[in-house]
């Protein structure tokens, strides 16, 4: 096999050059970080999961108009994508009180909220993230009015959507973060879903008994990471692609 190009290493994604100009394959490590990075392991099949998760979830969001990077599925780990400049914020849309929100505000993780939050982060590692608004977007440039207007508008659809989806299959979707990235026309760009969507980047709760079947379940030590990883995959209705090894859920 000829040596691709690395474009660019995530803590749980590496980005290749692509087949074509404007392409990119994805590729989904088993590496889990939390706590900015503090906390680290490695999670045997997870990227496996999260590659398949996320192939399904961008897909059906193209079906219902929500256009994003997904071109398809290579292989067990990777995905080619469109090429995009990612915007450098992290969408975090909420309906259940939950984690940093909970903290902040003094909440009881749980407590549905009066109608979903969107809230914005700017994509800074250095700076752990931090909450910023409207004003701090455009003022710094890192997205014009017209690009926050698409994005919320596009984060409610993914909200409703996920929502309904994974409500149908008796999980609650507590809160998610999604990104953005821009592709260029001529002049003219446009802001399109990237990233991914799986358990490292939703709250996803049995709907009947709260239990996390999410990366909290890394974050707070409460072990068992790959086998809700995979309880998500079976109620979806997308274990029967994945391969015997992680079946019985290993790590
Ligand atoms: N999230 C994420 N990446 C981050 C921070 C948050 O995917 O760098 C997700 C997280 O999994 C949760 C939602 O965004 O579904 C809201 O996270 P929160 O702000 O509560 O932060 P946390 O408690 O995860 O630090």
């Amino acid at each position: 096999m000829t040596r691709r190009k690395k474009i660019y290493e995530g803590k749980a994604k590496i980005l290749y050059e692509g087949p074509e100009p404007g392409t990119l394959i994805q590729y989904f490590k088993d590496d889990a970080t939390a706590f900015n990075a503090q906390k680290k392991a490695v999670l045997e099949g997870k990227g496996v999961i999260n590659n398949r998760i996320s192939e399904y979830v961008m897909t059906r969001l193209n079906a219902i108009g929500v256009q994003n990077h997904f071109i398809k599925r290579l292989n067990l780990r990777e995905q080619l994508i469109k090429e995009v400049e990612i915007v450098p914020l992290e969408v975090v849309c909420r309906n259940v009180a939950a984690g940093s929100l909970a903290t902040r505000f003094g909440l009881p993780e749980g407590q549905q909220l009066p109608r979903s939050i969107i809230e914005f982060y700017y994509k800074n590692d250095k700076l752990g993230d931090p909450l910023v608004t409207e004003e701090h977007i455009t003022a710094f440039n890192w997205a014009q009015t017209q690009e926050i207007d698409d994005m919320l508008a596009m984060t409610l659809r993914v909200n409703d959507f996920l929502s309904g989806m994974f409500g149908a299959v008796g999980i609650t979707l507590v809160d998610f973060k999604i990104e953005f990235g821009r592709v260029f026309e001529g002049d003219f760009s446009r802001v399109i879903l990237a990233d991914e969507i799986s358990p490292d980047s939703c709250r996803l709760w049995d709907t009947a008994t709260n239990e996390k079947l999410d990366k909290d379940r890394f974050r707070r030590d409460l072990g068992n990471v790959i086998e809700s990883y995979t309880e998500v995959a079976k109620r979806l209705g997308i274990m029967k692609d994945m391969p015997r090894v992680i079946e019985g859920g290993v790590g």
